[in-house]
């Protein structure tokens, strides 16, 4: 049975009762309609004690050494004190039976330490939901007095750009490959990095690791900068001897110093806001669309008459979306 005083949730996730933080990540993400009405009250609660924390997006190829990462990363900043939240944002979950992310045990060091909290990405449904849950699995960790945050995703369709648009920083982890560096570049991945950092830079790879380093840097100078008062350093770094590891918080805070002294955190802080909102109104409405019960109907026959050529798409759109006017909300 669920709990349905939304004050049980609101209280634990303040005092930081980890089993109430989970119990409410679980309220979040759940499609039950009774639940996401428990949700948003919770969520309304607990917004004006969330937003304090650096909110780090992290973003490679599946294999370049995300978990690794984020788990020597995570345990120095336990060292330093800091309280730190993992959320993956994963859309290709359950969708096709498995993760790209994988399901084996991620993380095994930092998941049993009392100030970290690893929370798997949301599974199954579309881009958007899933994303919609972690931003506010965000805001519940972040009341709870986690002050870091990381958002890992592997750049399945637009994911990266989604997450890119919920942190301060975008690290992109980079595999220092045999051959052409850049040829499995995404372009625009690139041009979201606030920092890239080659991976694995231990052992017999150190030199091939400062190679790339040269190479992306020169393939940043092509790029716009995403800020005016930042160019987006490339580093090397090693989970195994923890190369680099520190070297990359200093850059995280140097680069949220800038932004602050020039304006633009507060900025992007505030765009970031008001495209949320958008996202929601997209969502909401695509959600409200699929209910309309002559939507439901009209459907299947619809589709079947676009596929055969009998119907023209554009028809097909007019008269499904005529149900939304005449619908009263
Ligand atoms: P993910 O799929 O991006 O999360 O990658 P993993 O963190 O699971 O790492 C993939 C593989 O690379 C694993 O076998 C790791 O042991 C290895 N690996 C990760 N980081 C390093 C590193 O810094 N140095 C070395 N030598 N191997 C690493």
């Amino acid at each position: 049975m669920i709990i349905e005083d939304a004050n049980y949730y609101i209280d634990g996730v303040l005092e930081g009762n980890r089993r109430v933080i989970a119990k409410t990540i679980t309220l979040v993400e759940s499609s039950l309609l009774a639940h996401q009405n428990l949700a948003k009250t919770i969520i309304d609660k607990l917004s004006p004690y969330s937003g304090k924390a650096v909110r780090i997006g992290i973003t490679g190829v599946p294999g370049v050494g995300k978990s690794a990462f984020i788990e020597s990363f995570g345990m120095m900043l336990l060292k330093d004190k800091h309280c730190i939240a993992v959320l993956a944002v994963d859309p290709s979950s359950k969708k096709s039976g498995g993760s790209v992310m994988g399901d084996k045990t991620r993380m095994e060091r930092l998941a049993v330490e009392e100030r970290a909290f690893i929370r798997p990405s949301p599974s199954g449904g579309t881009l958007g939901g899933v994303v919609r849950k972690t931003r506010e699995t965000m805001i519940v960790c972040e009341a709870a007095g986690f002050d870091v945050m990381i958002v890992e995703t592997v750049g399945v369709g637009q994911s990266e750009t989604t997450v890119a648009s919920m942190v301060d920083f975008f690290l992109v982890l980079m595999l220092s490959g045999a051959g052409d560096e850049l040829q499995g570049i995404k372009k625009g991945v690139v041009e979201l990095a606030d920092a890239i950092a080659i991976t694995k830079a231990d052992g017999d790879n150190i030199e091939k690791a400062k190679r790339a380093t040269k190479e992306y840097e020169t393939a940043l100078h092509l790029i716009n900068p995403t800020s005016p008062s930042w160019m987006p350093p490339v580093v090397t770094c090693s989970a195994l001897t923890l190369e680099g590891i520190n070297e990359i918080w200093d850059i995280v805070l140097n680069h949220r110093e800038k932004q602050k002294g020039s304006g633009e955190f507060e900025e992007k802080r505030k765009k970031q806001a008001v495209d949320w909102m958008w996202s929601l109104v997209e969502e909401g409405l695509k959600d409200q669309f699929y209910k309309i019960p002559d939507v439901i109907k009209m459907l299947p026959k619809v589709t079947k008459e676009v596929e055969r050529g009998k119907t023209a798409p554009t028809a097909a759109v007019y008269e499904l979306l005529s149900s939304i006017s005449n619908k009263k909300i």
